[in-house]
């Protein structure tokens, strides 16, 4: 099953994103911890993205494309795939459908899930993440069971360096101005299906899932 979870930064994209791709027995390809990784190992692609990246900015479409299509054509995600923080623009949805298309192997689903600028800000702020598996953890709302530390691989837990609160307004806006029109470029292709992210993680988890449900 082919997998796309929309939504702004904070809406719950990355953890609900690795439940889904467990649950469905498919690979969760993020764009942002491809990018970091990327970013971490110094290669040209990464060291191209960071300006953009610190500023709250859209790493350039051709970029982002070239990359993400790379990592869906391993063979890790011939069973399929859930895509998280990618597309994030038209012109990325539009590269995607084409080369989707041409191997026929559409997207099946696309889950927007709906929260305000109120209720992501302070998810943003307080994100804590595990540097090594990509695992996301909040201070207050889902705590490491040990404190600075990932549950999973025990590494040091580390802030990101865009979520400090003036780069979270410019994150905001730049999903408002290029992201939010892929709600109605999906709702077109009747694909779209939209799950109120303002509630506990496991509540969202399982509407998530039922959107899910009897497609693809
Ligand atoms: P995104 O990938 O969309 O930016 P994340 O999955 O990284 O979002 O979540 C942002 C922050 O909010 C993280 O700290 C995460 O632990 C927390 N979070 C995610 N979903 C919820 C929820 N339903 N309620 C409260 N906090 C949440
Ligand atoms: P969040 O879900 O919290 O917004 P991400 O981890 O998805 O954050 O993205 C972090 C940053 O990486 C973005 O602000 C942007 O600079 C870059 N990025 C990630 N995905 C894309 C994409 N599909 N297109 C362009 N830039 C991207």
């Amino acid at each position: 099953m082919r997998v796309v979870l929309l939504g702004p930064p904070g809406a719950g994209k990355g953890t609900q994103a690795a439940r889904l791709a467990e649950a469905l027995r498919v690979v969760h390809l993020s764009s942002g911890d491809i990018l970091r990784a990327e970013r971490a190992a110094r290669t040209r692609l990464g060291q191209e993205a960071q300006r953009y990246m610190d500023s709250g900015a859209l790493v350039p479409d051709e970029v982002v494309l070239e990359m993400m299509a790379g990592r869906m054509q391993s063979s890790d995600a011939e069973a399929g795939f859930v895509l998280d923080g990618f597309p994030r623009t038209i012109p990325q949805a539009e590269g995607l459908d084409r080369r989707l298309e041409a191997a026929h192997r559409p997207i099946d689903r696309v889950v927007n899930i709906e929260v305000s600028d109120e209720v992501v800000t302070p998810r943003l702020t307080g994100r804590w993440s595990c540097p090594k598996d990509g695992r996301v953890y909040h201070e207050q709302y889902s705590p490491p069971k040990s404190a600075g530390t990932c549950d999973i691989c025990g590494t040091a837990l580390v802030r990101r360096r865009d979520d400090e609160p003036s780069v979270v307004r410019q994150r905001l806006a730049t999903y408002h101005a290029e992201t939010k029109p892929l709600i109605d470029y999906y709702r077109r292709r009747g694909v779209l299906a939209s799950v109120n992210g303002d509630g506990e993680i496991d509540v969202v988890f399982e509407s998530i899932r039922a959107a899910c449900r009897g497609s693809g």
